[in-house]
């Protein structure tokens, strides 16, 4: 079996540099053991959901952050795609609306946090507040350098009430994007996602890259790791997140598991002595006879 590669930042500070990574699978892994693998981590990650749902301990958040055509949607459609949609939530952060301009930028994404036992997808995100607004000055320096520090506060904050948070840049080269957006033109089937804005947004692809790693540098953490996932191949980008995903889970599943023992150990319980009561009642009665 081929091993998964992917470059994951857990660690503050460190130095990030998005050209030095490559965005192609690595040699040796073919399109169809990675669909095969993908479909028995669709399984355990469908399980383990069952158990965090049930157990009410942990949830989890995942960020999905890349440039236009990189794959977000697909990855939804895919990943997401494996479990049961009781329990997961997804969404979309675009242009900010007039009423969230108006308050703080975390207050639009704080309220889709998720509740315990469920999933919060997030397709784009609060990083955009360090990303798209820094490369258009949309807002000003000293502002949005200082977000850095909120953002880390933030994720640290949701992990330290269970959250298992999981941020992955969908990592795709310039070529790639182009013939994204071209075939996007050509099938009549995606021509509805056209938009000119794309295109413009090519233009500032080195500033991006600058934003991008500045902003996975200073937001890594053990418990918000960065995962740069090669995306070219979206055959290999669904592979490389669901493994993430599911490796994340597995290191709480036997808490999970304990957690739902005691509760069924409860539930008998609960329900032995509901019984006994009963009976005991019933007893009084014939007694009274
Ligand atoms: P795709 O990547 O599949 O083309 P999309 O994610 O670009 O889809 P759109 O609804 O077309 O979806 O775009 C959302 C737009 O909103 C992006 O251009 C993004 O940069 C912008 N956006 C998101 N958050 C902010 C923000 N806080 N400030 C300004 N613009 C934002």
């Amino acid at each position: 079996m081929s091993k998964i590669l992917k470059t994951v930042f857990d660690e503050p500070g460190k130095k990030v540099r998005l050209n030095d990574i490559s965005a192609q699978p690595p040699k040796g892994m073919t399109r169809d053991e990675a669909e095969k693998r993908f479909v028995a981590l669709g399984k355990e990650l469908f399980d383990l959901q069952d158990a965090m749902f049930g157990a009410k301990v942990n949830s989890v958040m995942v960020v999905l952050q890349g440039r236009d055509g990189a794959g977000k949607d697909g990855t939804i459609k895919h990943v997401v795609g494996c479990l049961n949609p009781r329990g997961v939530s997804v969404v979309s952060f675009g242009v900010p609306t007039t009423e969230e301009r108006e308050h703080d930028f975390l207050w639009r994404v704080h309220r889709h946090a998720p509740r315990r036992g469920e999933f919060s997808i997030f397709n784009r995100s609060h990083y955009e507040d360090v990303l798209v607004v820094r490369v258009h000055d949309l807002a000003p320096k000293r502002l949005w350098k200082e977000r850095f520090g909120h953002i880390a506060d933030f994720e640290e904050l949701l992990a330290e009430h269970g959250t298992i948070v999981l941020k992955y840049f969908l990592h795709i080269t310039k070529v790639e994007q182009e013939q994204r957006l071209r075939e996007r033109e050509q099938a009549a089937e995606t021509a509805w996602k056209l938009n000119p804005n794309d295109w413009k947004e090519r233009d500032y692809w080195d500033e991006y890259t600058g934003a991008y790693e500045d902003a996975i540098s200073r937001t890594a953490a053990s418990h918000a790791p960065w995962i740069i996932v090669p995306a070219n191949a979206k055959w290999y980008r669904n592979l490389v997140i669901a493994e993430s995903i599911v490796g994340a889970l597995r290191d709480h599943k036997k808490n999970w598991e304990h957690r739902l023992s005691e509760m069924g150990k409860a539930g008998k319980a609960g329900l032995a002595a509901y019984r006994a009561q009963r009976a005991a009642g019933r007893n009084a009665k014939k007694k009274g006879r």
